[in-house]
C-alpha cells in the first residue's frame, strides 16, 4: 500500500439519487477530491474494490441492499477494509446510526447536507485514511535502513512466487550475510557498524526497479528479484560484494568490510516451495562462509571456488 501524498484523494458516493450526486459534483468543486458515482449497492462494491477510494459515502436506503449490510461487506474485505465510511441518512432513525458506527462506519452525516459540515467530515476522513496507509507503510520498513523489513519479505516472497509459479516466470532470491561483523563493532564502536549496514543497504537497493531489497534481521540481508534466473542474479550479487569491498569510510579509512552470498533460483529447487528458496540460499550463504566469505555462492553447488569472481 503506497502513500501517495500528491495522487488526488477519490471520494466514491454510494446513493440511489440522481439528484445526490450531482449536488455532490458541483458543491464540493472546490474541494480536492476526485469524486465517483455508485447508483447501486452492488456497483459500490464493485467499485470500492476496484478504486479503493480514499473515503466512500454511503447512503443508508439504498433500493438493492441496506447500507448497513454494504457497510458489512466492506469491513470484512480485507482489501476495503481500512477505508473509512460515512454513512448517510434521510431518517433521523438513532438506531441505525449506532448500528453503522458500532460496525466501523467512521462518521454519520443526515440528509439534507449542510455543506460546510460535510466537506469538514470528508476532510478528516481522508487524513485518517492517508494516515492508517501511512502507518501501513512504517510498519513494513526497517527503522535503520529503509528497507523493507522481515514481515514485509515474508508477504512479498509469497506473492512474487505465486506469480512466477502461476506464470513459469524466473525467480531468484540473494541472501546476504556481512562478514566478521560483530568484530567491526567492537573495534569500531555501534554507531559506525550502524553507518555500515546503511551504506550496504544502499548498494543493495542500487539494483534493478523490480528487485525487493529486505532487511532479514541485524547484519543479515535478502533481496527477491523478479524474472531473474540464478546466474543473473549471481552477476547482480558480485556487483553488491564488489561494492562493499571497495567502500571506505572517511573516520575509519583503513576498514575494508565484506559481505558473503548465497543465490537460488526456482529451478535448483528439488522441491519448489518459498520455504525451499529461502533455506537453499540460506545453504549456499553457509558455504560461502565456510569457503572463506568475501564470495557468493550459487545453491546446489559443492564446490565453488572458482565462483569468486573479481570482475
Ligand atoms: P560472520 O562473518 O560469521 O557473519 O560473523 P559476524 O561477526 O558477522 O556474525 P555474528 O552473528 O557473530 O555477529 C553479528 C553481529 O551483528 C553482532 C551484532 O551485534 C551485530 N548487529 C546486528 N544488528 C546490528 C545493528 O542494527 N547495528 C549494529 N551496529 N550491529 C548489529
Ligand atoms: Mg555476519
Ligand atoms: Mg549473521
Amino acid at each position: 500500500m503506497q502513500v501517495c501524498e500528491h495522487q488526488i484523494p477519490r471520494l466514491l458516493a454510494i446513493d440511489d439519487s440522481e439528484l445526490i450526486h450531482r449536488l455532490l459534483k458541483s458543491r464540493l468543486r472546490g474541494e480536492r477530491l476526485e469524486i465517483h458515482a455508485a447508483m447501486t449497492a452492488e456497483e459500490g462494491l464493485e467499485m470500492a474494490r476496484a478504486l479503493l477510494p480514499e473515503v466512500i459515502l454511503l447512503d443508508i436506503d439504498l433500493p438493492d441492499q441496506n447500507g448497513v449490510d454494504v457497510l458489512r461487506e466492506l469491513k470484512t474485505d480485507s482489501t476495503t477494509h481500512d477505508i473509512p465510511v460515512i454513512f448517510v441518512s434521510g431518517s433521523t432513525d438513532a438506531d441505525a446510526r449506532v448500528r453503522g458506527l458500532d460496525m466501523g462506519a467512521h462518521d454519520f452525516v443526515a440528509k439534507p447536507f449542510d455543506m460546510a459540515e460535510l466537506k469538514a467530515r470528508i476532510r478528516s476522513a481522508v487524513r485518517i485514511c492517508l494516515l492508517i496507509k501511512m502507518l501501513a507503510q512504517r510498519a513494513q520498513i526497517d527503522g535503520l535502513t529503509g528497507l523493507w523489513n522481515r514481515a514485509c519479505f515474508d508477504q512479498r516472497l509469497k506473492q512474487e512466487f505465486a506469480e512466477a509459479t502461476r506464470y513459469g516466470r524466473d525467480l531468484s532470491l540473494i541472501l546476504c550475510d556481512l562478514d566478521h561483523f560483530k568484530t567491526l563493532n567492537d573495534d569500531h564502536g555501534h554507531p559506525f557498524g550502524d553507518q555500515v549496514l546503511e551504506d550496504f543497504a544502499e548498494i543493495l537497493s542500487s539494483g534493478r526497479g523490480g528487485d525487493v531489497p529486505c532487511r532479514y534481521g541485524g547484519e543479515e540481508f535478502v533481496v527477491i528479484l523478479p524474472d531473474t534466473p540464478a546466474d543473473e542474479a549471481m552477476i547482480a550479487a558480485n556487483r553488491y560484494r564488489e561494492a562493499i569491498r571497495n567502500m571506505r569510510w572517511e573516520e575509519h579509512p583503513d576498514v575494508q568490510s565484506t559481505a558473503s552470498f548465497g543465490v537460488a533460483d526456482l529451478k535448483c529447487l528439488s522441491e519448489v516451495s518459498t520455504e525451499h528458496l529461502v533455506d537453499a540460499a540460506d545453504k549456499a550463504l553457509y558455504q560461502a562462509k565456510q569457503q572463506g566469505r568475501d564470495r557468493v555462492c550459487l545453491a546446489g553447488q559443492s564446490d565453488q571456488n572458482d565462483l569468486k569472481l573479481s570482475a
